[in-house]
């Protein structure tokens, strides 16, 4: 198994599969992972293996490095298409994340006021007032929701902290639609149970979910890279496809990466 650790607090610019070129923050340390979850298909590893000892970057040092890299980036002539908050763990357990995308905004609109923010999260800080206006202010703000199934969400997302489904889907619905959901689908086993989220039974429940949220885009997508736990399976392009197709027959805007 090979894990990916980032550089922090910035990465990049990375040629992303769904974002373009993309500049990278890391609000986490650079010699480990920080996460509310210990998703089993993590790239960066499980957590226990991957613990930092480096303390997470302070807002003014992330706001030094990113002007840096942008006026760099200026001098080459070519600017990020976006700015993407993800990186070693869950960018919005940073204390200062709120004060952070408001430093970033700022910088984003000095500039290149062309390029998005966009923060990847997954969702569980998302109902505190700070963290929620902060994700309102970001042109992306992409949530994970990996399946309605709380024994599912145990089994594979295995959360540190309290999780609910139906409550991570009310908080969703609080975003009034400035809100993206994304969704990674795969097959195999784990510890002989199966982890394989592409049944009906997973995605009817996911799709009505995606109804009350009226998300601005849907994200799907499989496993890319190596993952920590051994036996999980990609899903197939044409499951990706037809699950795809379901949910712009909702009328959203769906983007599918195998
Ligand atoms: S939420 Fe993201 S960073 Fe956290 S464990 Fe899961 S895949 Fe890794």
């Amino acid at each position: 198994m090979s894990t990916i650790l980032f550089s922090s607090p910035i990465f990049g610019p990375v040629q992303s599969r769904r974002l373009g070129v993309s500049l990278g923050v890391n609000l986490l340390p650079s010699d480990g992972k920080l996460c509310t979850f210990d998703c089993i298909y993590c790239e960066c590893g499980f957590n226990a293996d991957t613990k930092p000892k480096l303390r997470i970057p302070t807002r003014e040092q992330v706001a030094e490095v990113l002007e840096k890299k942008l006026q760099e980036m200026e001098r080459a002539g070519r600017g990020p298409d976006v700015i993407t908050f993800a990186g070693n763990g869950e960018p919005t357990m940073h204390p200062d994340f709120p004060g952070i995308i408001d430093d970033t905004i700022a910088l984003r609109n000095q500039y290149f006021p062309k390029a998005k923010i966009s923060v990847l999260s997954n969702a569980t800080y998302c109902h505190q007032p700070a963290v929620h206006e902060a994700l309102r202010k970001v042109d992306n703000n992409i949530l994970k929701l990996d399946t309605l199934s709380n024994d599912y969400i145990q089994l594979v997302d295995r959360p540190l902290l309290r999780y609910d489904a139906e409550e991570m889907v009310e908080r969703f619905c609080a975003f009034e639609g400035k809100v993206q959901v994304q969704t990674l689908f795969m097959c195999g086993e784990y510890e002989g149970q199966s982890v394989d989220n592409t049944a009906s039974s997973f995605v009817d429940p996911w799709l009505k979910a995606l109804q009350r949220i009226r998300p601005e885009a849907v994200y799907i997508y499989t496993i890319d890279r190596d993952t920590p736990a051994k036996g999980l399976l990609k899903a197939s392009p044409a499951v990706l496809d037809a699950i795809g197709e379901r949910v712009r027959a909702l009328g959203l805007e769906c983007s599918v990466s195998y």
